[in-house]
């Protein structure tokens, strides 16, 4: 796709996948765009979330982008964002 990506709101409107993949032991966890949109702003660079791997318990994660339809495997989770109140 030559669309590039730069920030959330690009990506819902393309009802993509934020993918972030530890870089230690290459855990993967998935969101769904608009869940990220809707708790960090549309204009996020999806890139400079702080994801962070909960085994590692490192926020060493590479961040990249997927569209729709993706290899759905058996495996493949995704996570909803997890609001800290506090
Ligand atoms: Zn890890």
């Amino acid at each position: 796709m030559a669309v590039s990506i730069d920030t959330l709101g690009k990506a819902i409107r393309h009802h993509m996948f934020v993918v972030a993949t530890c870089r230690r032991c290459e855990r993967q966890a998935r969101f769904l765009a608009s869940d990220l949109g809707g708790m960090y702003g549309h204009g996020r660079d999806p890139r400079s979330l702080p994801f962070r791997c909960s085994v590692c318990d490192m926020r060493d994660c590479r961040v990249t982008l997927m569209e729709p339809p993706f290899d759905r495997t058996p495996e493949t989770i995704v996570w909803r964002p997890v609001k800290i109140r506090g």
